[in-house]
């Protein structure tokens, strides 16, 4: 879709008074003279989230073993309680959803349990982009199982910027059991189009998964209609967890009376469970996948951030989200044009996640001038500057400023200055 954008500073603040998620701004915290554009990496902190962290820290202290009971055993049951809100999200059953562990342990967690090799379809899919933890996590099963990984880790090339998805269809040869992608690409922001490769794999018979982790809370999805078999995913990125918050896991029910790869008590079916029988009966549901105590402190900020989600809308949130980035997109082409700056995502709206990739041979210093300029941005090797303006907390009127702020950075050469010695996290 074209959109028309103005230039000047009277149109954001004409779109920030006219946004109608604008209000959720105030739930958050927001630093005094600061741009945050890394809620792609680290959501902001809400009000909400900070309220239910602490409930749980007084529930603790007031309760102690108790905690456990309490509210008809709510805590114990804590994932199942934040499973309704999160199922919205991406458009399944709420017990097909269990909050748990975190990314890789998930996605280890699926793996052992779909991944059934054979002489003849012993394969598991991935891409040479992809967020690489979800690649050392499907290497180890793979050697778990006796396989070589060159022989048994097949590798769809990305051969420019983006993955093409008829490459990764052509690739899904018999020999392949599984496949894991993710929908959104860490460092491209581009979206993979799940329906066309999640339908190539269910018709060759291919156990699909796919790693939601930077999609979730800034894109709309529907697993359910895509009907795949499992899907994975982070919180405390778009969906302001905090820092380590507990992650997701998606498992189709078609596959309920599956054994859990890594079974653990807290799998087990719940009126059995505190039996501690010693042998192991899992849950018919997504909870059925969880492992050890659930990880209270981890969990609880959720219950705040995600009531924050169901208010606003995915819809919506989608609909700034894709607006706000082509507005930044639209202030790169006309104010920073000249100045070696790319657009390194894809253009179309069906392509794009939430965030916008500036590519520029000197992006690392440049990156660090924003900082400087109390801007945060995110850096990603080997020349992009991630910025997400979030649709729940970032202005119109923050992303003119920030170019701005670019603006004057390149045009007088400031980052020159800087040294380009690296920190442990960019
Ligand atoms: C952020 C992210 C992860 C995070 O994994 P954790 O185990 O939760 O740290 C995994 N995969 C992808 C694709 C990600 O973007």
């Amino acid at each position: 879709m074209e959109k028309q954008f103005q230039d000047g500073n009277n149109y954001p603040l004409f779109m920030d008074n006219n946004d109608s998620l604008g209000h959720f701004r105030q739930r958050f915290y927001l630093k005094k003279d600061s741009i945050y554009m890394c809620g792609n990496s680290l959501g902001l902190a809400t009000k909400d989230a900070e309220e239910s962290i602490l409930n749980v820290v007084d529930k603790w202290k007031e309760e102690a073993i108790k905690i456990w009971n309490v509210e008809e055993n709510k805590y114990h049951l804590y994932s199942i309680h934040l499973a309704k809100l999160m199922a919205e999200l991406v458009g399944v059953d709420d017990d097909e959803v269990a909050v748990t562990a975190c990314t890789t342990v998930n996605i280890h967690q699926a793996v052992s349990t779909f991944y059934k090799p054979t002489k003849d379809k012993y394969k598991i899919l991935v891409d040479d982009i992809n967020f690489p933890t979800d690649r050392y996590a499907i290497e180890s099963q793979v050697r778990l199982k006796g396989y070589e990984i060159k022989d048994a880790v097949k590798i769809v090339k990305c051969k420019g910027k983006f993955i093409d998805e008829d490459d990764v269809i052509e690739a899904m040869t018999p020999d392949v059991a599984l496949v894991l992608l993710p929908t959104v690409y860490y460092r491209s922001a581009q979206i993979l189009n799940m329906t066309k490769i999640s339908e190539a794999a269910k018709k060759r018979n291919i156990i699909i998964g796919w790693d939601l982790s930077h999609a979730i809370g800034a894109v709309d999805v529907n697993l359910k209609s895509l009907d795949i078999d499992f899907a994975v995913w982070c919180t405390y990125k778009y969906l302001n967890g905090g820092p380590g918050s507990t992650a997701s896991l998606y498992i189709n029910r078609k596959h309920f009376d599956q054994i859990p790869g890594l079974a653990g008590w807290h799998g087990n079916k719940a009126d059995t469970q505190f039996k501690l029988l010693q042998e192991f009966e899992h849950r018919r549901d997504a909870t059925g996948w969880q492992i050890g105590t659930p990880h209270l402190f981890s969990m609880a900020g959720l219950e705040g951030s995600l009531k924050l989600f169901k208010e606003a809308g995915l819809k919506n949130i989608r609909k700034k989200s894709l607006h706000i980035t082509a507005y930044l997109m639209f202030l790169v082409d006309t104010k920073l044009s000249g100045y070696g700056f790319t657009i390194g995502n894809p253009r179309d709206d069906e392509k794009r996640g939430g965030h916008v990739c500036l590519e520029h041979d000197e992006g690392y210093r440049i990156s660090l001038a924003l900082k400087a300029r109390g801007v945060v941005p995110d850096y990603r090797d080997p020349n992009v500057i991630r910025l997400t303006p979030a649709a729940l907390y970032t202005t119109y009127e923050e992303v003119y400023r920030m170019v701005e702020i670019l603006l004057d950075i390149v045009r007088s050469e400031s980052y020159k200055e800087i040294s380009d010695a690296r920190n442990m996290v960019v």
